[in-house]
């Protein structure tokens, strides 16, 4: 399979000094180049006005090729979400997802074409995987986001600023499945400028659907992102059905590894649950939810199910919902139900828009939290 063509982001530092040297130019040009791309998001060699008109173009097509062209960008919530489809060097699709809050602006990005966890609720999953996102194309939908952002047209401007100040691993793919690429981007992501975006991070959040190996690696990296653990149910029973890996990795092996990753990072785990009607709803299932997380560093979302096109399943009934809640607060557990922002224009804005919209409080039972 071919590659996307080399980038910028795919390098760290030295092995971008390196390459421009290897095109004939001077190393600190790698830095100037750095500098318009992750200060200033652009790849326009007509915007590098400090670089000699000479070598422009040449570098720029070296080392800042096109990695995502606009298939289509749809806004809702009163351009508050703006949903992003791309389509990649070989023609693969990803979407990500902008969205403005008061108090951040988040970035929900793809770090694969597809998924080949095949959860059956998942609209990823039924599609099978495509194939792995490389460093430079994951970046480049956040950098792609900051431009959305400065675009004049770009409907409603940010009161929270016009940086992307979140970026959430929640988009297409399963981001543990292509671990080297993630970890590089999450680097490029928070390194400051010229380095990277300079985003802090614990402002990352990496979401898995549970394999284990790769949180216990992940633990190990020396990042303080936060780790999002994609539960759904307390028994291995409902989540064999729900989650396929559950097979290979039950739910205690799973919790195990998100406290060894709490303990290493001192970062509290959330844990996602969607909500689906009499499958892992039921007030027992609440409970032995609670009790399996009692007294750990640990967040729960509940997200209503958004039901994929023909699916069997729906979302849970609101009263089942709001017990559900108060069994886990029962037990001291944080909580929160995701509010679904972005649905009401399902077909347009659609589900990933809802799945990665961040939490609204809607009754919360929390110890302090012990997050540093
Ligand atoms: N593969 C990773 C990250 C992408 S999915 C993971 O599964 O964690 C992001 C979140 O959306 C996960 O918690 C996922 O389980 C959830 N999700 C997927 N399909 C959904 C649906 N139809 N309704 C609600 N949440 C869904
Ligand atoms: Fe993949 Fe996550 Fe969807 Fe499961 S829920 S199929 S892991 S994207």
């Amino acid at each position: 399979m071919t590659r996307p063509p080399r980038h910028l982001a795919d390098l760290g530092l030295a092995e971008r000094r390196q390459a421009v040297a290897e095109l004939g130019e001077r190393e600190f040009r790698a830095d100037q180049l750095s500098r318009h791309y992750f200060g200033r998001y652009t790849d326009s060699p007509e915007d590098m006005t400090d670089l000699p008109a000479a070598a422009r173009s040449a570098l720029a097509q070296q080392l800042l090729p096109r990695l995502l062209t606009q298939e289509r960008s749809l806004a809702c919530d009163d351009g508050a979400t703006r949903k992003m489809l791309w389509r990649l060097f070989d023609g693969a699709l990803v979407e990500s997802v902008l969205m403005k809050y008061p108090d951040r602006v988040t970035m929900c990005v793809s770090s694969q074409a597809g998924c080949g966890m095949g959860c059956p609720f998942c609209a990823t999953g039924q599609a099978g995987l495509t194939r792995n996102l490389s460093t430079a194309e994951i970046v480049a939908q956040v950098v792609a986001g900051e431009r959305a952002l400065r675009t004049p047209a770009a409907a409603t401007p940010a009161p929270s600023g016009d940086r992307v100040s979140n970026v959430v691993f929640m988009g297409m793919g399963e981001p543990l499945a292509n671990y080297r690429s993630v970890i590089a981007a999450v680097r490029r992501l928070t390194d400051p400028v010229p380095g990277g975006l300079g985003i802090s991070q614990r402002s990352v959040t990496v979401s898995t659907i549970g394999l284990v190996p790769a949180i216990a690696r992940l633990a190990q990296e020396g990042l303080s992102v936060t780790l999002a653990v994609s539960l759904h149910a307390p028994d291995d029973e409902a989540r064999d059905e729900l989650v396929p890996v559950n097979r290979h990795w039950k739910v205690a092996e799973v919790l195990s590894a998100a406290w060894d990753y709490a303990a290493a990072t001192g970062r509290r785990v959330s844990i996602e649950y969607a909500l689906i009607k009499d499958i892992n709803d039921q007030p027992w299932r609440a409970d032995l939810l609670g009790s399996l997380l009692a007294g750990h560093l640990v967040h729960v979302n509940l997200i209503p199910l958004n039901p994929t096109p023909g699916s069997k399943w729906t979302a849970s009934l609101p009263g089942v919902q709001e017990e559900f809640v108060s069994r886990i607060a029962a037990h001291g557990v944080a909580v929160t139900v995701r509010d679904t922002r972005g649905r009401e224009i399902d077909g347009a804005c659609g589900q990933l828009a809802a799945r990665a919209t961040p939490p609204r409080t809607r009754r919360t039972a929390a110890p302090p939290s012990r997050s540093p």
